[in-house]
């Protein structure tokens, strides 16, 4: 049996992951008459919203194979966790789950445990897998997470092993089932992997080089999810400013946000991640022009010292990444600037965190993600000389840390007593009685509202600042 289900199997994508999704639901229906319960599973999501929206499309082949999603990591018959592998913590944190579930075997012995993503396409973590791990069942990588249905088959009818991971990608498949966590907004990917090669960066080595999906097929998927009642649509990337790059007659990304402003029924459009290397004047004033594409930009700077930037082979200096911000600021003056900065790289001394702390003041940051520099192996900055102590990287984070809260609390005052439109997200988590939405510049605003407002854009008063994020009233 298991011989002509391979050989009977499609060449061409997706056809055959809808052919082992169909067989994999029958292996299924066969495995829950023994088990006598109807089987469910579970997905664990580390790290970005790339991980995100892979999680989304698992869920969707899961879903699509008959299996119920439950809440229950532990107890669920299969448990597939989607890794993350960005900073060492990461990794720490899934080993830890692995640890737990193992802990908790006696909850579900027959249990399918699989694991992808980044994490697994460093081949010391798969290692460490197949030693410590065994009861590991299926591991793939980041380049093939559409085959889920078919590793599953693998699995279902002999392997129990299942180890299939890509050195590099290969093409992008289209139309994978998806189950979104929601139904007002969706993220899409535009583009998968990184030319970059930011040398403390581990992602163009775990996600491939730069692929940029069909512009048409963007286009396809925004109007499907509009016709699904999806308001807000976030484009995706680890780099959007080069989506198109290299690919003869492609939109370049401007041109692409200007098509997505055309589909009806899609009412916001964020994106990221932008690299200030690319960020072009095109895309300011396509801003500019547009009333749907949010009033956010994530623009990481990861240090403001010129020197520590070229080390990072982030190919542009404090003085342009200044230009450029002070660019955005006039041209988009409602526009909220978010970043990402790192604390502790090699070589670094007080002087370029003075640089550093330096831009955040002149920039004013509406927000900030601060990170303490995590080596990767095999990624050039990790055999670097200059690492400073655990203390000095300490008290710099801090005083970059105080810098980055000082300014974007100051900077959040400036909407006070605006109405602002609000997508409405959720109930508040502390007050039953309030609503939870986030303004097109990001920032939160808490209001009292019905929960039947959850999806529905409403305009919004902006009564009170509380610091990151407002109290106000629907007028
Ligand atoms: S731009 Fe740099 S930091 Fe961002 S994903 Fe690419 S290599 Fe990593």
């Amino acid at each position: 049996m298991r011989d002509s289900l391979f050989e009977l199997a499609p060449v061409t994508e997706p056809q055959r992951q809808y052919y082992f999704i169909e067989n994999a639901a029958s292996l299924i229906k066969l495995r829950e008459a023994e088990l006598l319960h109807p089987m469910t599973f579970h997905v664990t999501t580390f790290g970005c919203q790339m991980n995100a929206k892979d999680s989304e499309k698992m869920t969707g082949i899961l879903t699509e194979m008959g299996l119920r999603e439950v809440g229950d990591e532990y107890g669920a018959d299969i448990v597939l966790y989607n890794t993350c592998t960005i900073r060492d913590n990461a990794n720490q944190k899934f080993y830890g789950h692995l640890g737990t579930l193992n802990g908790k075997s006696h909850r579900n012995s027959d249990r399918i445990v699989a694991v992808c993503g980044c994490m697994m396409q460093e081949p010391d973590c798969v290692e460490k897998l197949k030693k410590s791990y065994g009861f590991v069942n299926i591991i793939f990588g980041t380049h093939n997470i559409y085959k889920l249905a078919e590793l599953i088959c693998r699995h279902l009818t002999g392997e129990s092993h299942v180890i299939d991971i890509w050195d590099k990608p290969e093409e992008i498949v289209e139309d994978i089932p998806t189950v979104r966590k929601y139904p007002f907004k969706s993220g899409v990917n535009i583009m998968y992997g990184c030319n970059n090669y930011c040398t403390y960066c581990i992602v163009p080595y775990v996600r491939g080089n730069e692929r940029s999906r069909d512009a048409g097929e963007i286009i396809k998927e925004c109007e499907k999810l509009a016709s699904e009642g999806v308001k807000e649509v976030m484009l995706l990337g680890q780099n959007v400013n080069s989506y198109g790059n290299g690919i003869e007659g492609s939109l370049s990304f401007p041109e692409l946000l200007k098509e997505v402003e055309k589909v009806e029924g899609i009412e916001r459009i964020r994106f990221m991640t932008s690299h200030p290397k690319d960020l072009s004047d095109e895309l300011i004033q396509v801003m500019k022009a547009s009333n749907k594409i949010c009033r956010h930009i994530h623009l990481p700077l990861q240090s403001g010292s010129t020197r520590i930037l070229k080390a990072m082979n982030r190919r542009y200096t404090k003085e342009q990444y200044l230009e450029l911000a002070a660019k955005i600021r006039s041209e988009l003056p409602d526009v909220a600037i978010t970043t990402d900065i790192i604390v502790g790289f090699p070589g670094e001394t007080t002087e370029d965190i003075d640089d550093t702390i330096d831009v955040i003041r002149k920039v004013r940051y509406d927000g900030a993600f601060t990170f303490i520099y995590s080596p990767r192996t095999g990624t050039p900055a990790a055999s670097m000389d200059g690492r400073q102590s655990k203390e000095w990287i300490k008290a710099e984070f801090d005083r970059v840390l105080n810098a980055v809260q000082e300014e974007s609390k100051a900077m959040a005052v400036r909407f006070m007593g605006n109405t602002e439109s609000v997508l409405v997200e959720d109930v508040n988590e502390q007050d039953e009685s309030l609503m939870t939405g986030r303004m097109s510049n990001n920032l939160m605003v808490h209001f009292p509202g019905e929960h039947s407002l959850i999806g529905k854009i409403v305009n919004v008063k902006l009564t009170e600042c509380k610091g990151f994020y407002y109290m106000g009233e629907m007028v």
